[in-house]
C-alpha cells in the first residue's frame, strides 16, 4: 500500500520518543508537511535533524494556557495524530489527586483542545481532514495498575465517535488506534517485570507484542484516502489479545 502525503500540513503530538516519533519520520518520508510536538527540546531538535524542514514545537500538553499560545496560530493541519500521554502505574486504592489530574489532562484533556484547534481551522478553511488518536487496547481491556490510564483511553473511544458524528458533516473523519504493549520507553515502564511481561505476551494469540511500526502503519492508513469512508472506528493493533 503505497501512501503519498505530499505537500499535506500534519501535526503529531508526543513526537519526541516512541509511537510518535516514527509517525513523524513516516509522514515527513511521505511528503508531509510536519509540525512535532513535545515536552524535551533536545527529542525535538534530534528529530529536526533526522527530518530536515519539519517544524516543532516544546510544549507541555498538560498546561491548557501554554498549550494554546504555542498551538493556537500554529497554521493549517490536515492531518492530526494525538499521540502524547502518560502511563503513571497506581493500583486503584492508591490513585492521588496529582497522578490523575496529571494522567486527564495529557492523555485526554488535550487531546480534546488540539482537536478543537485544528478542527476548527479545517473547518474555516473548508477543507477535509482527518484526525487520528493514538488510544490502547486497554480502552476495552484492563491491566492492573493503570486504572487511571485506562480511563483516559476508555473516554477517548467515546471522544471518536461523538468527534466524528459532530464533525462528519466537515468532512473530517477521526478514528482511533489501539494498539497492545508496545516496548517503547512507556512499555518497558510499564511491562518492567519480566516474568509479567512474557505471561502477557503468551495470552496474545499472535504470541507477541505490537512493533511500533504496525501502530504507525495502522495511523498511515487512518490518515490516508485509503479509509475515506472509516470515521468514529478504532483499529486493533493487539496480536489478536481482545480475541483470546
Ligand atoms: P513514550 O513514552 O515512548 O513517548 C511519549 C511521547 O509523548 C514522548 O515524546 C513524551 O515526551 C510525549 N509527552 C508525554 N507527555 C507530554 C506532555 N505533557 N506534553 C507534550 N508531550 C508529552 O510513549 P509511546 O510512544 O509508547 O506512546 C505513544 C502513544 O501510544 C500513547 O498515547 C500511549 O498511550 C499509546 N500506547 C502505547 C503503548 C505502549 O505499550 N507503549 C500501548 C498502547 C498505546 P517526554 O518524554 O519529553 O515527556
Amino acid at each position: 500500500m503505497q501512501l503519498n502525503f505530499r505537500g499535506l500540513p500534519a501535526l503529531v503530538t508526543g513526537a519526541g520518543k516512541g509511537i510518535g516519533r516514527d509517525t513523524v519520520k513516516a509522514l515527513h518520508a511521505l511528503g508531509a508537511k510536519v509540525v512535532a510536538v513535545s515536552r524535551t527540546d533536545t527529542d525535538l531538535v534530534s528529530l529536526s535533524k533526522e527530518c530536515p524542514g519539519i517544524q516543532t514545537v516544546c510544549v507541555d500538553l498538560a498546561d491548557w494556557d501554554a498549550t494554546e499560545r504555542a498551538l493556537g496560530n500554529v497554521g493549517p493541519v490536515d492531518l492530526l495524530v494525538n499521540n502524547a500521554a502518560v502511563a503513571p502505574l497506581q493500583p486503584f486504592l492508591e490513585v492521588t489527586k496529582e497522578v490523575f489530574d496529571r494522567t486527564f489532562n495529557v492523555n485526554l484533556r488535550s487531546l480534546v483542545q488540539v482537536s478543537q484547534i485544528v478542527a476548527r481551522g479545517m473547518i474555516h478553511r473548508g477543507v477535509p481532514g482527518s484526525i487520528v488518536h493514538v488510544s490502547s487496547m486497554v480502552a476495552h481491556v484492563t491491566l492492573p495498575n493503570l486504572s487511571v490510564y485506562s480511563s483516559t483511553k476508555g473516554a477517548i473511544s467515546v471522544f471518536t465517535r461523538a468527534m466524528a458524528a459532530e464533525l462528519g458533516p466537515y468532512k473530517i473523519r477521526v478514528n482511533s488506534v489501539n494498539p497492545t504493549v508496545v516496548l517503547t520507553a512507556m512499555g518497558q515502564k510499564v511491562l518492567a517485570d519480566p516474568e509479567i511481561a512474557r505471561k502477557l505476551k503468551e495470552r496474545h494469540p499472535l504470541q507477541k507484542f505490537a512493533e511500533t511500526e504496525d501502530v504507525v502503519n495502522s495511523i498511515l492508513f487512518l490518515l490516508s484516502d485509503r479509509s475515506a469512508s472509516t470515521s468514529g472506528s478504532g483499529i486493533l493493533v493487539d496480536a489478536g489479545y481482545l480475541a483470546s
